[in-house]
């Protein structure tokens, strides 16, 4: 049974995936709002079907039929999975500051102190990959569900970029972006060491997402032994019953074979044997039942909860190494009569790459506990009276 309705592969998530692999693969799209025409040319290596294809971005019908469909259960998405998984297309692209706005932390978005202007400073060239994963979470019985997740990684320090991959979205959806499948310049040895190191920080990302899934399943497994228990204990019922029948079987026997003759005795005393042995038999079972319900049904408990356990399969879709600037970036503060500049390490399309201190009491800024004042240093939240 698929779960149709809490598949989180979302339109957007769609259309951008669907846009950057088509890019990264050597085609072209031209994308009108929501209509898209998409070229494969000849000489591109895919299983997609080659020339033009019009594409309408929506869940319904298109009006004049003319149109394939792209949305999470199109069949034109679910070759473009297909076609994706069967390889790991590689790409690259270069984001530098003409390309994206400065991106304001939210410390200072929060803030009730205001930015009279901005100035980035690229130093030097860094690169980065951001990798696009598959998430396939399973369990053996019902459930599965995909979704598609980015992460971008700097290729020299291995820090997580946590604004690049969404920046490199933006930039492949917007219409005026000419971007290119460029060179793919890196070792292969290293980008796939990258992927590895990326995979630990997407689950922890994917985690609360992976809980839910797995509580579904936990409540589910739950049902399903509730069931079993019930089953158990009306079968101890029936136990029950037919102990109670059979010993008063063979009460009305003990008092009937005394006034029997003795051919009659016989048969008597050969039907109390037997329901002698058949009681015997039912109180064994019905022991060895309580037993079971005692301890819980172990063996039982193990079969459901194995059956439910998720799967979680992580796979690359696409790797794009992307260039970016390093350097600094000044922001000017206003706060009523001050004019404070404040410095602070910049990536392009990165944002902010430092953490910056309270001044009073060392506690790092936060869109959660955001620049208060700047009249007597860096003031955070807490320290400025909220
Ligand atoms: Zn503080």
């Amino acid at each position: 049974m698929m779960t149709d309705a809490a598949v989180p592969v979302t339109q957007s998530t769609v259309e951008s995936f669907t846009a950057r692999y088509l890019q990264s693969i050597g085609c072209q799209i031209d994308i009108r709002d929501n209509e898209w025409q998409v070229t494969i040319p000849e000489d591109v290596e895919t299983s997609l079907t080659k020339g033009t294809h019009d594409l309408l971005c929506d869940t319904v019908r298109d009006p004049d039929g003319e149109r394939d469909l792209l949305n999470p259960e199109s069949s034109f998405f679910q070759s473009i999975l297909d076609d994706a998984s069967g390889r790991v297309p590689l790409g690259s692209i270069k984001v530098d500051t003409t390309d994206t706005d400065i991106l304001v932390p939210d410390w200072l978005k929060e803030s009730s102190v205001s930015v009279s202007d901005i100035d980035f400073t690229p130093y030097y060239d860094r690169s980065a990959l951001v990798i696009l994963f598959q998430v396939s979470v399973e369990t053996v019985s019902e459930y599965q569900q995909e979704f598609l997740r980015s992460i971008g990684i700097d290729t020299r320090s291995n820090e997580i970029l946590p604004n690049l991959d969404e920046t490199f979205l933006t930039l492949t959806q917007s219409e005026a972006a000419t971007v290119t499948s460029g060179e793919f310049t890196m070792e292969p040895k290293q980008a796939e060491r990258l992927v590895d190191v990326s995979r630990e920080p997407l689950l922890s990302d994917i985690q609360p997402q992976i809980d839910e899934i797995h509580q579904e399943a936990s409540r589910a497994a739950d049902a399903e032994l509730e069931e079993y228990r019930q089953l158990q204990r009306q079968r101890e019922e029936e136990f029950e019953t037919k102990i109670t029948r059979l010993r008063s079987k063979i009460g009305e026997l003990n008092e009937s074979i005394e006034n029997k003759n003795q051919t009659e005795r016989v048969e008597a005393l050969k039907e109390r044997r037997e329901c002698k042995s058949k009681l015997e038999e039912v109180e064994t079972e019905l022991k060895a039942l309580r037993r079971r319900r005692e301890h819980g049904y172990p063996d039982q408990q193990h079969k459901i909860r194995e059956r439910h356990g998720l799967e979680v399969v992580v796979t690359p879709v696409t790797i794009t190494e992307v260039e970016y600037e390093r350097g600094d970036v000044e922001f000017k503060l206003t706060d009523r009569d001050s004019t404070v500049s404040l410095t602070v390490g910049y990536g392009s399309g990165v944002g902010v790459t430092e953490e910056i201190d309270c001044d009073t009491c060392n506690q790092s800024l936060s869109g959660e506990n955001p620049l208060w004042s700047i009249t007597n240093g860096i003031q955070c939240g807490s320290c400025g009276g909220e």
